[in-house]
């Protein structure tokens, strides 16, 4: 099979994609030839796939790996083609990435380096499918070529996933024991359930915070791989920022208070003149992720705060972003650390986090969290002074919220008609049934308070204890012989839909 640009390809031995017959490094290499020859060599053998294209998008050379995974046959078809036409994307959920849509050929129009492991490459090769590792390097000016590698991550994958497995049934099989020994310590603790010395209690309340410790720890790991796994999708609704942060910094302010520490919700428009009309920052995003995102980093602040110094959080806007800010006067972080702060598992090391405990996790959620709602988080820090925590989500103009909103109210509506149709028939077939099975004992009808054909409204008594005492039974009933028939039940009556549930049902449509 031939490999690079057609006019390489007339100077070069044609190369099969096998190592075993990559072409044996020439004796002189002291030549620009030579060293031609070597980099042909080394792009034949290596296992990722190469392709490099002029500004035009145009393919100028493809080596073996990338003709392998993009399923291409023949070399000269692919070379002065379209890079589009050779490399098609999906998203991880098997959703395909339009042309105008793909981040890699965007990279590769605008000569802007670029880097992903979220992409699977579809092949024309029976249309296999390859998750990739896809990276897009600039050469250049914009009229410079550009380097694409491509290259397979399906083991990586895998593994990935069985490690996430692993973890996610370790931590759900450890957090029910830890939570009952959490529990009974609770209970050894509390002087109305036990009696205990003052040594005891020493060591029983140093094994209660490791036990919360490690409780905390499983939470945080499940959370990570249900991330990690794209279990959760965020259910986006349009909100006013400030509402929802401020209703989030009160629910601190009493463990604040408890370590001594002061944390006030900054709110400009109180310090502003009456006169000034303050424009509410709208954005769209999923309430329970803002929730653990701005929760994480207040319960950071607090943690690493000293007892009284303060933290603020505020709510600004900046150009059309609206900007979450959790600012503490805090340990703060040193430079070397502030890079790292957002990986899993990473714990600055010096002498005061050491004290405090943690498990690196939640800023790698945080993150995780912001990202899959397309914000930005980011830090600023002044070592031994303090730390600001960033997060920030495009702004919706009043009129899109506004939209949203009646979108959102009118989906919700329809979701509760939805719920009521089908608890209805849900309540009609279950009476069937037991007309059917038991029919001395199936409700009768009862005109006059409530006409059959309207069975909107559930009993509030199960149908079969009201029906002997209003219908004297003419045959001897054996409830216990009849055919036990599975009644269907309604999973919630109607007025009962949790609106979170709604909303999750909602989003295709108000997004
Ligand atoms: P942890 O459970 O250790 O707090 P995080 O992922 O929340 O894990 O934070 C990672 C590290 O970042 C922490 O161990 C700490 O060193 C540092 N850090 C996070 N928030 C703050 C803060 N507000 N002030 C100082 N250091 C912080």
């Amino acid at each position: 099979m031939a490999l690079f640009g057609k006019k390489a390809e007339k100077k070069q031995q044609p190369v099969a994609s096998s190592l075993s017959s990559v072409p044996t490094v020439p004796q002189n290499t002291a030549n620009v030839a030579n060293t031609a020859s070597l980099a042909h060599i080394a792009l034949s053998a290596i296992k990722d796939g190469v392709i490099i294209v002029d500004s035009q998008r145009m393919i100028r050379l493809i080596n073996p790996a990338a003709i392998t995974l993009t399923g291409d046959i023949d070399v000269d078809l692919v070379v002065g083609m379209d890079v589009a036409l050779s490399i098609q994307f999906e998203d991880e959920d098997g959703n395909k990435i339009p042309d105008d849509q793909s981040p890699v050929l965007h990279a590769i129009s605008t000569n802007q380096a670029f880097e992903s492991n979220n992409l699977v490459l579809v092949s024309k090769n029976n249309n296999k499918k390859f998750p990739v590792e896809v990276f897009v390097i600039p050469t250049g000016g914009p009229e410079s070529d550009r380097i694409v590698t491509v290259r397979d991550i399906t083991r990586e994958k895998r593994e990935e996933d069985a490690q996430s497995e692993f973890i996610s049934t370790a931590s759900h099989e450890m957090r029910t024991p830890v939570a009952s020994i959490e529990g009974y310590l609770g209970l050894a603790l509390n002087p109305q359930t036990a009696t205990i010395d003052n040594r005891a209690k020493t060591y029983l309340e140093a094994a209660h915070n490791a036990s919360q410790h490690l409780g905390k720890l499983f939470q945080d790991l499940l959370d990570v791989t249900k991330l990690d796994d794209r279990k959760i999708q965020p259910h986006f609704r349009p909100i006013i920022l400030a509402d929802q942060i401020k209703e989030i910094t009160n629910n601190f302010v009493e463990k604040a208070r408890a370590k001594n520490v002061q944390l006030v919700y900054d709110d400009p428009s109180a310090s502003r003149s009456m006169r000034t009309i303050e424009q509410p920052i709208y954005v769209f995003v999923d309430i329970d992720f803002l929730n653990e995102i701005v929760s994480n980093l207040i319960d950071n602040a607090i943690k690493y705060t000293p007892s009284g110094k303060s933290i603020r959080v505020s709510v600004k806007s900046d150009n059309d972003r609206g900007v979450i800010v959790v600012q503490d006067a805090g340990i703060g972080i040193t430079g070397a650390d502030l890079q790292h702060i957002f990986q899993k598992f990473y714990r600055a090391d010096n002498s005061q986090t050491r004290e405090i405990g943690g498990t690196g996790l939640g800023l790698y959620i945080v993150k995780q969290r912001t990202e899959a709602m397309n914000g930005t988080v980011w830090a600023e820090s002044v070592y031994g002074q303090g730390s600001t925590f960033f997060v920030s989500f495009q702004k919706l103009s009043q009129d899109e919220y506004e939209k949203r909103q009646i979108a959102l109210t009118n989906e919700l509506q329809l979701q509760k008609a939805q719920q009521m149709k089908q608890y209805q028939e849900a309540t009609m077939v279950a009476q069937k049934n037991l007309e059917q099975t038991m029919p001395a004992m199936a409700p009768q009808p009862a005109p006059a308070i409530q006409p059959a054909s309207t069975p909107a409204v559930p009993p509030t008594q199960p149908a079969p204890v009201q029906a002997p005492a209003a219908q004297p039974v003419q045959q001897p009933v054996q409830p216990q012989q009849a055919p036990v028939q599975p009644t269907p039940q309604p999973s919630y009556p109607p007025g009962q839909i949790s609106q979170s549930n709604a909303i999750q049902n909602n989003q295709n449509i108000i997004q």
